[in-house]
């Protein structure tokens, strides 16, 4: 391994994390099936998703659908979004997979 580089701690790089994520952080999401605009929504884990920069989801107040806003190149935003929705099939529970199967937010430390 040779010598361990420090690039600060992992609260700094956490909270790096968060001012990005602030940065792109939409205001509202909008229902894919009944346009409701809402602003409570989480961001969610992007590692393992190359190209993918960020992703925020959340559900609709309005009729319940999962909401779902991929962020990145659009390529790998296509991607992304192909796989959630095999993730998901017809009736997924939000926040509940990712691709390697685990779902954690910036949010819930
Ligand atoms: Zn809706």
């Amino acid at each position: 391994m040779g010598q361990a580089k420090q690039r600060g701690t992992k609260e700094q790089r956490i909270a790096q994390a968060k001012e990005r994520l602030a940065a792109l952080r939409p205001e509202t999401l909008v229902c894919g099936s009944c346009q409701t605009a809402f602003s409570e929504f989480e961001a969610m884990d992007t590692r393992g998703m190359r190209g993918i920069d960020a992703v925020f989801a959340g559900q609709c107040p309005s009729c319940g659908e999962s909401v779902i806003a991929f962020k990145g190149e659009p390529d790998a935003v296509a991607d992304a979004a192909l796989a959630w929705q095999d993730a998901m099939g017809g009736d997924g529970k939000l926040g509940s997979q990712s691709s390697d199967g685990r779902y954690a937010s910036l949010e819930d430390e």
